[in-house]
């Protein structure tokens, strides 16, 4: 007669063919699933609520219906004779009723302490049974969950809208205040853009009775079916007006005047200008992460396409949206070379005074030097420019501890990115950059694919990372790609590679790579001391060393080690042949060497050394 689901729940007594308990005090006066079965089937008998844990949903309407059936789980319902349903589900933390409608139409209920809904097997006053609709067990599901799926069918959530647009009335600038500021929402469980938990002021029987919007600036009690925006909240929690009273008119008068005192007074209301709610509450920003869809190019968009020139940040050396690395020894000038190229776009001047720079904010994430290094540096650098005074936009983040492999710290930066539109972002270096090994490959690609380049993409910029060759290896190395420090995949993922080298005044900038053009020649690049500047500057090509160059190279350094004024011919051969220079190389050096008036041949054999700074300099240079 009673479905097994429903045997451990408790029963009150209905008269045959009505709806409603005859008992006194039927609330109060449960029976069990065995007493309940005396009095059937010469009547009908009802299903308490609230006992339990019991919650049904007296759906009265599809729409209501629809939301059920596709947002919660199954569970036990039973169809009644006026045509609606009753869905059983246990909700723990419900303690009250709930009446759910849209634009005035009555949607239906969803019952809870303190009432009943007539058991299957019932007879209606129109004479029908009361059927169900499955055999499934009744499924438990949290408060929020319930709220989640009724929440825009509760009449009583749009009266608290209403009443906060009716504070505004009271006290234009109220909606500045935010009610999550005057209700602690910290203790609340966040859940969307909302917050649920128990009341800050009379608590909660199930710890799930309080609700706040901070996006409408409204709050709700589903308690005391209260609620409204800030002013009435700080009239709850001065204790001005009950809980239960924050309803419609109940908050005018000197209660209002007072809690728009208090919000002046205690929440500084128009002493500093509160944030605006955009401000209090940002939209989150999409966060960097590969486009799911693959674009196609169509054949004739395909045909239709013309190469447009490159567009450079500094001619020749960095293009646009590129990722480009410079790397070297320590000691190569890295930092110094990419402060230059960031004052020089800051600043619209050529850089190395011969490389075009377009005009563009540039970001400089150090997390080697700290600020006092840098300010150093960047004071040489900008007195070896001539801008010494000069007020230029590039923005430093000293000792930063962000990761660029980050989802948060890159999703900081790029917030930086938005607000200051730099075309060059520089991280120096790239290895304290990273989180993880920079060996391992996959996360290497991770990084350009997944983040460096969709940034580089959608800000427009152009991203270079300071990067440490290996150390050691003084010998030639075969493929100057193999010095660079971790993963190939660094490399294989870069538009462009850089590498610095430093050879006595000289820094020689090489290309390594270049993915869309030829590699460009090697550049010598004159550095200039001073005590507090420093000036580099394009010098021409840098012609590749060659056997008699390393030569005569290896015969100067031993001219300057070992004070040499007078050579024999034989003795210097020794030092080129231990270097593996051959014969002809050797002899064709001491002829270079005598051309530009480093070395004079005394007599046979014998050779004087012209131990002027200018020469010794023009052959290191060769
Ligand atoms: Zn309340």
């Amino acid at each position: 007669m009673i479905p097994t689901q429903l045997e451990e729940l408790k029963f009150c007594r209905v008269k045959k063919k009505t709806k409603k308990p005859f008992e006194k005090e039927w609330t109060k006066k449960p029976y069990s699933y065995k007493d309940i079965l005396n009095f059937l089937p010469s009547e009908n008998y009802g299903v308490l609520c609230g006992y339990e844990d019991l919650a049904v949903i007296d759906s009265d309407h599809e729409t209501l219906q629809l939301a059920i059936d596709n947002l919660l789980p199954d569970t036990y319902k039973v169809k009644t004779p006026s045509g609606g349903t009753h869905n059983y589900f246990f909700i723990p933390e419900l303690k009250q009723k709930l009446i759910l409608d849209l634009d005035n139409t009555h949607l239906g209920e969803v019952q809870s302490h303190g009432t009943q809904v007539v058991g299957p097997g019932s007879i209606h006053p129109n004479g029908k049974k009361y059927e169900e609709i499955n055999n499934l067990p009744v499924t438990k599901i949290s408060c929020e969950k319930l709220y989640e799926v009724v929440k825009p069918f509760m009449k009583e959530i749009k009266e608290s809208e209403e009443l906060a647009k009716l504070e505004i009335g009271m006290s234009s600038e109220i909606d500045d205040l935010d009610v999550t500021q005057i209700w602690n929402a910290s203790g609340l469980k966040k859940q969307g853009n909302e917050y649920y938990g128990e009341h800050p002021v009379h608590g909660s029987d199930g710890g799930m009775n309080f609700w706040i919007n901070p996006l409408k600036n409204t709050w709700h009690c589903f308690r005391c079916n209260s609620g409204g925006g800030p002013l009435s909240a700080i009239a709850v929690k001065e204790g001005l007006i009950e809980c239960s009273e924050a309803q419609r008119g109940n908050l005018r008068g000197e209660k209002a005047l007072q809690s728009i005192k208090i919000a002046e007074e205690k929440y500084g209301l128009k002493n500093e200008r509160p944030l605006t709610k955009k401000e209090r509450h940002p939209l989150p920003e999409t966060p960097v992460v590969p486009k799911k869809e693959i674009p196609l190019l169509w054949d004739k968009e395909l045909q239709e396409w013309e190469e447009t020139e490159q567009d450079w940040i500094i001619d020749r050396l960095i293009p646009n949206r590129s990722i480009v690395v410079l790397t070297g020894k320590r000691g190569t000038l890295k930092t110094f070379m990419t402060l230059s190229m960031a004052y020089s776009v800051a600043g619209e001047i050529d850089f190395l005074d011969n490389f075009k720079s377009r005009k563009g904010t540039v970001i400089y994430l150090d997390k080697e030097n700290g600020i006092s290094i840098m300010k150093k540096r960047t004071t040489m650098i900008k007195n070896g420019l001539n801008m010494n005074g000069k007020d230029l936009k590039v923005g430093f983040i000293c000792f930063s501890q962000l990761k660029i492999d980050k989802l948060g710290d890159i999703h900081q930066i790029e917030e930086l990115i938005t607000k200051h539109t730099p075309s060059l972002l520089i991280i120096d270096t790239y290895r304290r950059g990273i989180s993880f090994d920079e060996n391992d490959a996959g996360k290497v690609s991770e990084l350009f694919v997944d983040i460096l380049r969709p940034l580089v993409e959608k800000h427009n910029i152009s991203i270079v990372l300071i990067h440490h060759n290996r150390k050691g290896g003084t010998g030639e190395v075969p493929d100057e790609m193999d010095e660079i420090r971790g993963s190939s995949d660094l490399a294989n993922y870069s538009d462009i590679i850089f590498k610095l080298e430093r050879k006595g005044e000289f820094a020689i900038l090489k290309q390594l790579k270049n993915r869309n053009a030829p590699e460009e020649t090697d550049m010598k690049i004159k550095v200039t001391f001073t005590e507090d500047s420093v000036k580099l500057s394009y010098d021409g090509e840098y012609e590749k060393q060659t056997q008699s160059g390393k030569c005569s190279e290896i015969l100067l350094k031993w001219f300057y080690e070992k004070q040499i004024e007078q050579f024999k011919t034989k003795d210097a051969r020794d030092i080129a042949f231990k270097a593996g220079i051959k014969e002809t190389n050797f002899k064709w050096c001491l002829k270079e060497m005598q051309d530009v008036g480093a070395i004079e041949k005394m007599e046979f054999g014998i050779y004087k050394v012209n131990n002027n700074k200018e020469v010794f300099n023009k052959g290191i240079g060769n």
